[in-house]
């Protein structure tokens, strides 16, 4: 019998004698008692708040995403072991493979998202600076800093790891530590990958505590620095979230909930088109995975009237091949997760039965006998327009419903009649079908998915969640985000404007703002290793003449003889230009040109450049200086970095006409 425990205040907490007991979904035998023990909420909460936070918040992002990081590659070597349980749950092997490694790829994403978007410091900077006064004497920045209390993360029974990797990694990335309580079906795979995380010692103490059973007093002690992140149904999220200490405080909550997805097979893709196959087989596909418990499913078809009779015949075809049978043998299809669950399902599909005929269902299947096998369910619906179960009830299983549509508008209309869903997907080789459908569409789904012939290749699947996309819908589907790269590490944390002078913007945000102190180093700052270089290093070099036999020989040399550079009274036409101008490129070369120190040094290369304005033309004769300025420093590898310099050119009238950031990496060694 599996005994999962909860993880509290640093201990392990067995079930107590109210526990519940789990039924095996493809036998019936009990397997594991669950929950029914007492846990103090409070402490739990301080645990995190005291112990957790504050361990988490004095890593910057990049060891916190070092952290996910070396997390992420533990859960892999070990990973078998929640896979030998995985069956439990009803899942099949590949199944089991969107929760488990689906879940270690999130984490894995959000990690390097940490190292390559986030900055190596304490502070996220939101955006640009923003000139909020004249000579810029005193400015302003958004900075995102993380929240000071805890995460509570609801989950659904249907993503046992997946479901907790893909709220913890951000959290954990945003310096939040995090309390995670599992749907009590499920709860014993989330234990036993929280086990793993917490033997490999790899989290700081209080990072992580589970809660097995229920939450008790824990959201009513929720308050402005904390968040909830619930994943369940639609009643459960109305209820958690009116929950009037979490109004009081305006504690966040994000809900991602029962959600209409729809499929819209475009009006091109008639039958014997690549797009009418591939609509059929990720329709298959999206029913039949995970056994249609995927928040993502697709329960409603939408297709061009003319074609539903090919669809239908078509997918019932595929549908029938579709295997049922014991999920640790090669069925294709496993078991739903609890006979609970499947008589849940039954009675909504009877709902969507009074609007719609049933095409497809046991019938057609050799199903195993066991509490929670269920034959993939098809409907058909005569009046899309008329019909309103087909659009408001979830039937979280194998059971999805074909709807015709007459034109492009319509097949929107139908989609968005779901008010609000977490992704809709459109098959279709006809690019203004697409443009048509999103813009009628998108704000009524998270994520719009469009495929044809040509992408199909490489699409990554109507139903799945990708850690650098958002994930979650407006209205019905909850309304909240999660995932969606750096937007979903935001969620943890609080973007404040900060107005202040440029010295104040620097000390804050450890990057350098133009107007603040320049600071002069003992050396040219190509011979100081990335450690020596100080924020705020600048040189300034002497001037350059650019002569018209500068300009005319680059124009040759690199062969680029636009009139501007070339032809005085052309030249003198264009409004932007008094008459011939220096090439804005040989202005760079002649910038890299004095500002550059060439010995062999610790800077490696030049790795890029951004951002590049040309402000104001060179005229023949004009004198050209440069000033360099160390803006930010990245620690990239254990051997070098990354220091973006600021590089401003101006004139002999000390004007500004050119600007742009540019990219070395510098060696930690000399
Ligand atoms: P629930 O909403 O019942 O449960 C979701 C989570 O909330 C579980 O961890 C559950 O714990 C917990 N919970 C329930 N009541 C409370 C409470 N009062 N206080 C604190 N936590 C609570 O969803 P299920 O997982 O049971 O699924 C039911 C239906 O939800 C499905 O049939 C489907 O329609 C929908 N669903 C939608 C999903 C989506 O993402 N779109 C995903 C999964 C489900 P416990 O298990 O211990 O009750």
């Amino acid at each position: 019998m599996l005994e999962p425990n909860s993880f509290a205040y640093g201990r392990w907490i067995a079930p107590g004698n109210a526990a519940k007991t789990l039924y095996n979904p493809v036998n019936g035998a009990a397997f594991a008692r669950a929950g029914g023990s007492t846990l103090d909420f409070g402490a739990m909460i301080t645990h995190a708040t005291q112990v957790g936070g504050p361990a988490l918040r004095a890593m910057t992002f990049h060891q916190r995403a070092k952290m996910l990081k070396a997390l992420a590659i533990h859960l892999d070597s070990r990973k078998e072991e929640l896979y030998a349980i995985n069956p439990l749950t009803g899942a099949t092997r590949k199944d089991g493979g969107i929760d488990i490694d689906g879940g270690i790829i999130t984490m894995m994403v959000i990690a390097s998202k940490g190292r390559r978007e986030m900055p190596d410091g304490h502070v996220y900077i939101d955006g640009d600076v923003e000139q909020v006064s004249r000579k810029g004497s005193f400015l302003a920045q958004h900075i995102a800093v993380p929240l000071q209390g805890v995460a509570v993360h609801i989950n659904a029974f249907n993503f046992p790891v997946w479901g907790m990797l893909e709220k913890l990694a951000p959290s954990l990335l945003a310096g939040v530590p995090a309390i995670v309580k599992p749907a009590t079906q499920t709860c014993f795979l989330t234990e036993a990958c929280v086990r793993l995380i917490i033997e490999s010692g790899i989290l700081p103490d209080g990072a992580l505590q589970l809660i097995i059973g229920v939450t008790g007093d824990l959201l009513d002690r929720m308050g402005p620095q904390d968040v909830v992140a619930f994943t369940g149904s639609a009643d459960t999220a109305f209820k958690l979230r009116s929950n009037p200490n979490i109004m009081r405080n305006s504690t966040r909550f994000t809900a991602e909930q029962d959600s209409l997805n729809a499929s819209i097979l475009g009006p091109d893709a008639v039958a014997g088109t690549p797009e009418f196959d591939l609509f059929i087989k990720q329709a298959a596909a999206e029913m039949t995975t995970k056994a249609g418990q995927k928040c993502t499913a697709i329960r409603r078809m939408i297709v061009p009237e003319q074609q539903l009779d090919a669809v239908t015949e078509a997918l019932a075809e595929r549908l029938k091949k579709t295997t049922i049978g014991d999920p640790a043998g090669d069925a294709r299809m496993g078991a739903l997760v609890s006979a609970g669950q499947k008589a849940d399902v039954l009675e909504k599909a009877a709902m969507i039965g009074t609007e719609a005929q049933q095409v497809l269902g046991g019938d057609a299947f050799d199903t195993p006998d066991g509490p929670g096998f269920l034959a993939p369910m098809l409907f058909r619906c005569a009046d899309p327009d008329g019909a309103k179960n087909i659009h408001a009830i979830e039937a979280f299983g194998p059971v999805s419903t074909l709807l015709p549509y007459r034109d492009t508008a319509h097949a929107a209309e139908l989609a968005n009649r779901g008010q609000g869903s977490l992704v809709a997907s459109l098959v279709t080789h006809d690019p203004a079908v697409a443009r048509d459908v999103a813009v009628a569409s998108a704000a009524w789904h998270g994520r719009l998915y469009i495929t044809d012939r040509d992408s199909m290749g490489e699409a990554t699947g109507h139903g799945s969640p990708l850690p650098h996309l958002v994930h979650g819908g407006p209205g019905r589907a909850g309304g909240g985000e999660e995932l969606g790269g750096v937007r979903g590490v935001l969620h943890y944390m609080q973007r404040t404007a900060i107005q202040g002078g440029p010295d104040v913007l620097t000390a804050i945000t450890g990057q350098w703002v133009p107007g603040s102190a320049e600071v002069t180093g003992p050396v040219h700052p190509f011979q100081r290793t990335f450690r020596e270089i100080k924020i705020g290093e600048t040189i300034t070099t002497d001037p350059r003449e650019v002569t018209l036999e500068d300009i005319e020989h680059f124009a040759h040399f690199t062969g680029d003889t636009f009139y501007a550079h070339m032809d005085d009274t052309a030249a003198k036409a264009n409004p932007f230009f008094p008459g011939r101008v220096a090439h804005g490129y040989l202005l760079l070369s002649f910038a890299a040109g004095l500002f550059v120190q060439p010995d062999p040094g610790p800077v490696l290369a030049n790795t890029g450049l951004n951002e590049l304005s040309f402000q104001k033309p060179v005229s023949p004769g004009d004198k050209v200086h440069v000033r360099l300025t160390a803006k930010r420093k990245t620690q990239r590898t254990d051997d070098y970095g990354e220091v973006a310099w600021n590089v401003t050119l101006y004139n002999q009238d000390s004007e500004q006409v050119a600007q742009y950031e540019l990219l070395t990496m510098v060696s930690y060694a000399r």
